[in-house]
């Protein structure tokens, strides 16, 4: 069994990686909640939640993003699940319809006892763009962003807004910018708490740069050869302004004689 625990918003390691056992670490106390987990290549996968580090046992707490640069892939897409799961299951007590108390239902649903509305857990979806023009990329700085560098503009997808018109919509308001040739690019889990980011790659179509300063503290054109600093490589951000090094650098260098 491997146990993915967390404590205040940390998961806790031992030995740099997920602990692994028949039965819970020792001095595991009073969990808060257990949840269930997919398999991995056929070891059962269990995640926990608790108040407090347990004592005696050479445990580290890592912040889930840290744990990007520790752990294998298929650890780190599970202790994200983990942390959704959980998250959610802490959340999600009563019923949102009459206040009553839930019940579990299936491993990852739970129901009402008295209305019999069903919850499952949800997804907070947002979209991230790479606009270029020319061989320039468009990039920003969001006030919410935990560190100097640059990267890509994202929001929230609201209700009764497609995908395409989100990031049509985001790059409009945080930049004054109009875009076309809106592409999908890929998607990746955001477990924090429980998003999913959708990526997307754009050509700018008209208007001058006018940033939304309520939402970033900069942002600019960039060319291949001046980048600032940009995201971590655990982030679609980073994946799309790779993707754009590795595809927009093809101008045809002269033929040797
Ligand atoms: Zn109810």
């Amino acid at each position: 069994m491997r146990w993915y625990i967390f404590c205040n918003g940390h998961i806790l390691l031992r030995d740099n990686a997920i602990p692994t056992g028949s039965a819970p670490p020792a001095g595991l106390e009073g969990p808060l909640l257990t949840q269930p987990l997919p398999s991995i290549d056929g070891e059962a996968c269990m995640a926990v939640l608790t108040e407090r580090v347990p004592e005696g046992e050479d445990f580290r707490a890592v912040p889930l993003r840290q744990s990007y640069y520790v752990l294998s892939q298929a650890d780190y897409r599970m202790a994200g699940k983990a942390e959704e799961l959980l998250y959610w299951g802490a959340h999600t007590k009563y019923c949102s319809a009459c206040g009553t108390p839930l019940v579990a239902d299936t491993d990852i649903s739970k129901r009402c006892p008295k209305c019999a509305k069903e919850f499952w857990p949800s997804l907070s979806i947002a979209i991230i763009v790479a606009v270029t023009r020319g061989d320039e990329i468009l990039l920003v700085q969001s006030h919410n962003f935990r560190g100097n560098y640059m990267g890509l503009v994202a929001g929230f997808v609201e209700t009764g807004e497609s995908l395409e018109e989100c990031v049509a919509r985001e790059v409009q308001e945080e930049t004054g910018l109009a875009i076309s040739e809106i592409r999908y690019f890929g998607s990746q889990p955001w477990p924090y708490p429980s998003g999913l980011m959708v990526g997307f790659t754009a050509k700018y179509a008209g208007g001058t740069l006018n940033l939304q300063a309520s939402e970033l503290r900069a942002g600019g054109w960039f060319r291949r050869d001046k980048l600032p600093e940009i995201p971590g490589p655990m982030s679609m951000a980073r994946m799309l302004i790779d993707h754009w090094l590795l595809t927009s650098g093809t101008a045809k260098k002269p033929q040797q004689q």
